[in-house]
């Protein structure tokens, strides 16, 4: 199956703000080819590894989580922000350009050494991923992996994540 993934993210300029622009993966997610390429890409890599759970990250990267999860033989386990797990949570607060976020996992999500691939649709900066691993190193999880489908190359987000393993399908 051909599918040019890039043909479907769009540019919105000034998104959320003015001087940004935001990769819109709206008309990808519309098509079924696109969403079954794009998942079956950012499963690609891990294709020998035994992987027992992906983490999904609130919200865009639930999308992917699941699917990629599915077709790894894997579990899901959310990771979301504040006020939205029902269960006793670890928590990680992060530095944004303007105040502060946070994130949570249950306590029960992931269970020591259980090998884990954290999934978002896309890489900026890492600061949200780098809050994800650090929560998924509270549960002494083994991260195998970041995955992403886009990668903003430019701001340098791998540096970031380092020394965990960055993969993504789409570099901008
Ligand atoms: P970071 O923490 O790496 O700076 O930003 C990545 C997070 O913000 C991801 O959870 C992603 O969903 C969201 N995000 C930031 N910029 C964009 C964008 O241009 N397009 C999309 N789809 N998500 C973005």
């Amino acid at each position: 199956m051909t599918v040019d993934l890039k043909s479907l993210v769009r540019d919105i300029p000034d998104f959320p703000k003015p001087g940004i622009i935001f990769r819109d993966i709206a008309p990808l997610l519309l098509s079924p080819e696109a969403l079954h390429v794009a998942t079956e890409a950012m499963a690609a890599p891990f294709e020998n590894e035994s992987v027992d759970l992906v983490a999904a990250v609130e919200a865009r990267g639930f999308l992917f989580a699941a699917p990629l999860a599915m077709r790894l033989g894997a579990g899901v386990v959310p990771i979301r922000k504040p006020g939205k797990l029902p269960f006793e949570t670890h928590a990680h607060s992060y530095d944004l350009e303007y105040g502060s976020d946070e994130l949570h996992i249950h306590i029960d999500g992931v269970l020591p050494g259980q090998r884990v691939i954290v999934a978002d649709d896309l890489l900026a900066t890492g600061g949200t991923m780098q809050a994800c691993c650090k929560l998924l190193e509270k549960c002494q999880a083994e991260i195998v992996a970041c995955s992403f489908l886009i990668h903003l190359s430019d701001l340098q987000g791998e540096k970031r994540l380092a020394p965990h393993r960055v993969e993504s399908v789409l570099v901008y």
